[in-house]
C-alpha cells in the first residue's frame, strides 16, 4: 500500500516509516496537517496514519477536509488511522466524530502495526467494490432493458436539467420526437419477438448517428433516449437549426437505410420513423409546451405519410 504518514516528530516519522517500509509498505512524509492535505490530493494514498496534535493544522482537522475532499469525489474513502500517544480518551471520540475509522499506538509492535493495515486495507477494498456495484446499479436505473437507450426516467431528470442551463444561459436546445411507422402492424405481422428485433435494431441506428456526429464535431454533445413503446427522443444541447435538421436527416436515413422489410407501412415497403422537432430559442411556453411542440409536429408528419420530419 502507498501510505501518507502524518506527524511532526521526526524521531516517530522515521521509526514508524522504516518499519512499514520494512512490511513492504511506500511511505509520504507530511510533518502537518496542511501539508498532509496537499501530499493527500497529489498521491492518493491507500491509507493514512495521521498524528493528532501538530502545529499549523492538527490531525482533527486535517481528517475533516480530507473527509470533505472525498465526499468531492464520489464514493472515495480512505481509512485513516490515527496514532495515539499519552492522549486522553475524550481526544479518540474526536477523532472518530472527525472521520476516523481507527486508533493504533505509535509504538505498536510491529506485527501489531502491520495487521492493523492489513484489516484496513480489507475495508478499503471491500469499500471499493461497493462503490463499483452502486455505479453498475444506477448505470442499470438508467437504461432502457430492451433497447440499451437511456430509458424515460433518465430522459425527464436530464432533460428538465439541461432545459434549466439552456434558459438561464441563453443556450440554443434541440428535441427530436421520433415514433416507428406503423408498428402495429409489423408486430401483427412479424410477431412481437420480430417487433422487439426491430426497436433494438432501430434503437442501435439511432444511437451510432448520434455517436458518429459528436465524434465528427457536427454537434457537441446529445443522446438518445427511449420514450416509450415505439417512440423515442433525442436531445440536443447548443444545436443550431441547422445542425439540428442535419441530425433529424440522419436519424430518418439511418433507419430507413437498414431496409429492414415491413409490408404494412404504406408506401414505404421497409421500416421508417417519423420525426418532430423543437427547438430553443424559438420555442416559447414552458419544458412541457417544448415537448408538445415536437409531439404536434410529429403528428404532423405522420398526417403528411410518414417517413419524413416536421421541423417547423
Ligand atoms: P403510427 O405510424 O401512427 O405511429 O402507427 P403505429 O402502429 O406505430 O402506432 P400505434 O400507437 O397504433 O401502435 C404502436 C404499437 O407499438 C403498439 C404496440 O403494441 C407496439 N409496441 C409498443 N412497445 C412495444 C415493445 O416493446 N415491443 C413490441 N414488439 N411492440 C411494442
Ligand atoms: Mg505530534
Ligand atoms: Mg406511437
Ligand atoms: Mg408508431
Amino acid at each position: 500500500m502507498r501510505i501518507l504518514l502524518v506527524d511532526d516528530s521526526r524521531a516517530v516519522a522515521a521509526v514508524l516509516g522504516a518499519r512499514l517500509n520494512a512490511i513492504g509498505h511506500e511511505v509520504v512524509l507530511a510533518e502537518n496537517g496542511l501539508v498532509a492535505l496537499d501530499v493527500f490530493r497529489q498521491s492518493t494514498p491507500d491509507l493514512v496514519l495521521m498524528d493528532m496534535e501538530m502545529p499549523v493544522m492538527d490531525g482533527f482537522a486535517a481528517v475533516q477536509h480530507i473527509r470533505k475532499l472525498e465526499a468531492e469525489r464520489a464514493g472515495a474513502w480512505t481509512p485513516i488511522i490515527f496514532l495515539t500517544g499519552s492522549e486522553r480518551s475524550e481526544h479518540l471520540v474526536t477523532a472518530i466524530d472527525a472521520g476516523a475509522d481507527a486508533f493504533i499506538p505509535k509504538m505498536a509492535p510491529p506485527a501489531v502495526l502491520a495487521a492493523k493495515m492489513k484489516a484496513m486495507a480489507r475495508i478499503a477494498a471491500l469499500r471499493a467494490e461497493l462503490t463499483q456495484a452502486n455505479l453498475k446499479l444506477e448505470a442499470l436505473a438508467n437504461q432502457d432493458g430492451l433497447t440499451g437507450l437511456f430509458n424515460r426516467r433518465y430522459l425527464d431528470l436530464r432533460l428538465e436539467h439541461i432545459w434549466n442551463e439552456a434558459l438561464r444561459r441563453g443556450d440554443s436546445l434541440g428535441f427530436l420526437m421520433l415514433d416507428v411507422d406503423c408498428f402495429k402492424k409489423y408486430n401483427d405481422r412479424y410477431g412481437h419477438l420480430a417487433g422487439d428485433d426491430c426497436l433494438r435494431a432501430v434503437a442501435t441506428a439511432m444511437a451510432v448517428v448520434v455517436d458518429r456526429l459528436q465524434v465528427g464535431r457536427v454537434i457537441q454533445s446529445g443522446f438518445a433516449a427511449r420514450y416509450g413503446g415505439e417512440e423515442f427522443a433525442v436531445v440536443l444541447p447548443l444545436v443550431s437549426c441547422a445542425e439540428l435538421t442535419q441530425v433529424a436527416d440522419a436519424l430518418l436515413a439511418a433507419v430507413r437505410g437498414m431496409a429492414m422489410i415491413h409490408e404494412g407501412n404504406s408506401g414505404w415497403g421497409v421500416v421508417t420513423l417519423s420525426l418532430g422537432a423543437a427547438w430553443l430559442p424559438r420555442a416559447e411556453g414552458d419544458l412541457p409546451a417544448f415537448i408538445r411542440q415536437a409531439d404536434a409536429r410529429l403528428y404532423r408528419a405522420k398526417q403528411k405519410g410518414r417517413n419524413r420530419g416536421e421541423l417547423e
